[in-house]
C-alpha cells in the first residue's frame, strides 16, 4: 500500500532529515514508526501527505507516485489519507460535535450522513457526553479522541497518527492505542508516530526505528496471511464494511452471527446485500 524507495530528504541549510529510506507497508498493517525528536519521523509523514517533497527517491501511496501528483489533484489525494496530526488542529469555537460535522460536511456529505455519521464516530472514540463541549474544556485524552474521529470522516484507507500519547498519561495513552488498534481490526492500515518506547515495547507490533533520518531496526512484520486484511470482513468493500460497522457489526464473528433478517436492516442496496451473503456463503463452505 504504501513503499518509501530510497528516499532522501534535504532541508535548506543542508539538514539532512532523512536518508536511504525503503520500506514497504501493507494494506491492514499496523505499524509504529519510533524514533528520538529529530530523528526524521515528522518528515516521513509530510514526504507522504506532500506538505514535503523528496529531495532523492520517491514514495508510493498504492499505485499513485506521491512526489508527481499533480497540485489540483492533492486535495483528492489526502483525502484518502486520516492524519491526526500532533497539534490536532482542532477549531476552537467550534463543539466536538461540530468539529466533526465540519469535517464530514467538508467531504460532501448529506447532511443525513453527516448526522448518523458524527454520532457514529463519537462512538468509536468514547465520546458520548462530550459533544456540547469546546476544544479548551477538554482533557488531552479527549482532545486526541475528537482529532482522531475527525481523521475518519471520509472512511480512509491509511490513518496515521503523530504522536498520539505525546502528553498524556499511561492509561490515557493505552485508551488511545486500543481505540486505533480497533480502527485497524476494521481493516484500516494504521501508523503511530512515537518516540516512547514503553508504547510498543510490550505489543507484537511492526516497528520501524528511526534514528538521525536512518532506519535502524524494522521488526516484527507480520507475513501477508496472517494481516487482518485477508480476513472475510476485510475483503467486503468499504461503503459495506462502513454501514455494518455503524449497525455494531465489526467482526467476521459478528458478522457470521447475524440473521439474514438481522442483515437487511443494516440499509445496505439489494445489490450489496447479494454480495455478502454470497462471500459469506463462500466463507463457510471454504471453513467448514
Ligand atoms: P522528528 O519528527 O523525529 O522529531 P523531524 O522530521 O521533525 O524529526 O526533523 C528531522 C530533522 O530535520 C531535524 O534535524 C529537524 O531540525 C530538521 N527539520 C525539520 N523540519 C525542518 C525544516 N522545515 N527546515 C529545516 N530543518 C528541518
Amino acid at each position: 500500500m504504501i513503499r518509501y524507495i530510497d528516499v532522501k530528504k534535504v532541508y535548506p541549510g543542508n539538514i539532512v532529515a532523512l536518508s536511504n529510506i525503503s520500506f514497504q507497508i501493507d494494506e491492514g498493517e499496523f505499524t509504529f514508526i519510533i524514533g528520538p525528536s529529530g530523528a526524521g519521523k515528522s518528515t516521513l509523514i509530510r514526504l507522504l501527505v506532500r506538505q514535503e517533497l523528496p529531495s532523492n527517491g520517491t514514495i508510493f501511496f498504492e499505485d499513485v507516485e506521491v512526489p508527481t501528483i499533480p497540485n489540483k489533484l492533492l486535495s483528492i489525494y489526502r483525502q484518502k489519507l486520516g492524519i491526526v496530526f500532533q497539534d490536532l488542529k482542532l477549531i476552537p469555537t467550534k463543539t466536538v460535535l461540530e468539529n466533526i460535522e465540519f469535517a464530514l460536511e467538508i467531504a460532501g456529505k448529506s447532511e443525513k450522513e453527516v448526522s448518523e455519521t458524527t454520532q457514529y464516530l463519537m462512538d468509536v472514540v468514547n465520546l458520548k457526553g462530550r459533544s456540547h463541549l469546546f476544544p479548551h474544556e477538554l482533557s488531552g485524552g479527549e482532545r486526541q479522541k475528537v482529532a482522531i474521529a475527525r481523521a475518519l470522516a471520509n472512511d480512509p484507507k491509511l490513518v496515521v497518527a503523530d504522536e498520539p500519547t505525546g502528553n498524556l498519561d499511561t492509561d490515557t495513552s493505552f485508551e488511545i492505542l486500543e481505540i486505533l488498534k480497533a480502527i485497524n481490526n476494521w481493516g484500516t492500515t494504521v501508523i503511530v508516530i512515537t518516540h516512547d518506547p514503553t508504547l510498543t515495547s510490550n505489543l507484537k507490533t511492526r516497528t520501524i526505528t528511526l534514528k538521525e533520518g536512518k532506519i535502524l531496526k524494522d521488526e516484527g512484520k507480520k507475513e501477508k496471511s496472517k494481516s487482518a486484511h485477508n480476513s472475510l470482513f476485510a475483503q467486503i468493500e468499504r461503503p459495506v464494511r462502513k454501514k455494518l460497522r455503524m449497525h455494531g457489526i465489526d467482526s467476521l464473528e459478528e458478522l457470521l452471527s447475524q440473521s439474514e433478517d438481522s442483515l437487511e436492516k443494516v440499509g445496505l442496496t439489494d445489490h450489496q446485500l447479494k454480495m455478502l451473503n454470497e462471500k459469506i456463503q463462500n466463507y463457510l463452505i471454504a471453513h467448514k
